[in-house]
């Protein structure tokens, strides 16, 4: 088995669009294919768009007409189709969630993912990734001697040094070999020792390159009963020599050394994705621009907080504030001024609540606060209190920023739409009465 390939492991459910075509055409092309992000193609480049970079386009009343090639895109790195899957690993430490395959002129093949590669590499196939010459580094017992030596010189070496082969080599290249088991029929034969080895040795040896990898050495060694493997190197020349038993103890050692290596790397890539989890899970919940909860997760937190109430038999409020004449704010200092007033805003809201408030931006420039056992009055005074805190900020260049409330209270057996629905219609009174005013659901 082999490490697996990238074409193999990779997703060809990819929906990629051209990076001259505008983003109202990429909106068309997710719809279409219900993606929930399209990979911009660029000469040999590629960039990823999300449906939240959407959402981001839209907030920012960017004409959805825009080439997409004028807008910064986050770009994703490529990886050939044919190259192993651990060519990918180095990725994994990067912030990005994909990484593109493409064929060999650089066109796009797919996409694999973090959980794609991390769900591929199986422990048991590492072994297959080590080639012999590996193993010919840990592995110093071998002897050769040329042709021309002396048998009894070599037989008093082997004794000696208590080698149990020798290969016989001409211009370095193995061509024949001498081991125990022949010296036993010289001894019987009672053969000339002075003759050279190359009178006695086996002759011819068939030996196998040093880039062969582990498991076709064991099948060479297998199919032709050697004992031992001759490893030469591309010229042909001796790189070394691995006994079967040797084989074997070096494979589990490495294989053990290498578990323990791969071990520590899959605890490091855990961590990593762990970490990323989490902030997948950040990003799903807050507002990217204020850092406030965004409407899902309000929506999450408001139902363990009205089970609460009712379980205590508490009383619970929302305040919805929004921001009076915001596109005046933007159409007069811009955009980014615009989005320094909601950052501000936001921070106001978040020092001024209470720890068990939650505060959310609801859209645009509309947050609610739910304010768990507040009462109607209680929650309309704190709404006057960040009414007047709002009114006295000083923000850049901005003139004055105010903002309108509406305030209304949870009632039990309602639904949170509804409640947010009676403090939408008091925010609505609130802009009528000439804004900059708090107005609860009993005005
Ligand atoms: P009113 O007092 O009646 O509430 O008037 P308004 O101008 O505040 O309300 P309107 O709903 O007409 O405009 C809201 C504007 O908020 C329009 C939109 O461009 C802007 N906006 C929405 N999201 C963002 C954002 O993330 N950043 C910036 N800078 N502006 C945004
Ligand atoms: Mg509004
Ligand atoms: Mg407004």
């Amino acid at each position: 088995m082999k490490f697996p390939i990238i074409g193999d492991i990779a997703s060809r459910a990819v929906v990629s669009i051209d990076i001259h075509h505008s983003i109202a055409d990429a909106i068309e092309l997710m719809l279409e294919n219900e993606h929930r992000n399209v990979i911009v193609e660029d000469i040999n480049r590629y960039y990823i768009l999300t449906v939240l970079d959407i959402l981001r386009f839209q907030n920012l009343d960017i004409d959805l007409h825009t080439k997409l090639n004028t807008l910064r895109l986050c770009e994703v790195p490529v990886i050939y189709k044919e190259q192993n899957i651990l060519d990918t690993l180095e990725f994994l430490n990067s912030d990005l969630e994909y990484i593109c395959v493409v064929n060999e002129d650089k066109t796009l093949f797919g996409i694999v993912t973090h959980t794609n590669i991390t769900s591929n590499i199986d422990p048991d196939i590492l072994i297959d990734h080590f080639r012999l010459s590996d193993f010919l580094k840990l592995n110093r017992r071998m002897k050769w001697v040329g042709k021309d030596e002396k048998t009894a010189d070599l037989l008093n070496d082997m004794i000696a040094n208590s080698f149990d082969n020798t290969v016989i080599v001409e211009d370095l290249k193995p061509i024949g070999i001498l081991t125990t088991k022949d010296i036993v029929t010289l001894i019987k034969n009672n053969s000339d020792l002075e003759l050279s080895v190359s009178h006695y040795m086996s002759s011819p040896v068939q030996s196998i390159n040093k880039n062969a990898s582990i498991k076709e050495a064991l099948n060479f060694l297998k199919t032709k009963h050697y004992k031992r493997v001759i490893v030469v190197d591309d010229s042909g020349k001796l790189s070394g020599v691995i006994a079967q038993k040797e084989f074997v103890s070096l494979t589990y050692s490495r294989w053990a050394l290498l578990m323990k290596e791969y071990q520590s790397e899959l605890s490091e890539i855990n961590t990593i994705l762990e970490s990323k989890n989490r902030e997948y899970e950040i990003k799903a919940s807050t507002d990217s621009l204020t850092g406030l909860y965004n409407r899902y997760k309000f929506s999450e937190l408001y139902i363990s907080a009205y089970q609460t109430m009712v379980q205590r038999h508490n009383e619970m409020s929302v305040i919805l504030l929004d921001i009076d004449f915001f596109k005046k704010v933007n159409d007069t200092y811009g955009h980014n001024t615009g989005d320094i007033v909601l950052i501000t805003i936001s921070n106001l809201l978040q020092e001024h609540v209470r720890n068990i408030d939650v505060c959310c931006r609801w859209g645009g420039e509309e947050f609610v606060t739910l304010l768990p056992t507040a009462s109607l009055q209680t929650a309309a005074s704190i709404a006057e209190k960040l009414r007047l805190q709002i009114e006295a900020l000083k923000i850049k260049e901005v003139d004055r920023v105010t903002a309108s409330f509406g305030v209304s209270q949870v009632r039990e057996g309602e639904s949170m739409e509804a409640v947010i629905g009676r403090a939408d219609k008091a925010l609505y009174l609130a802009k009528h009465y000439g804004r900059n005013c708090v107005k609860t659901e009993l005005d």
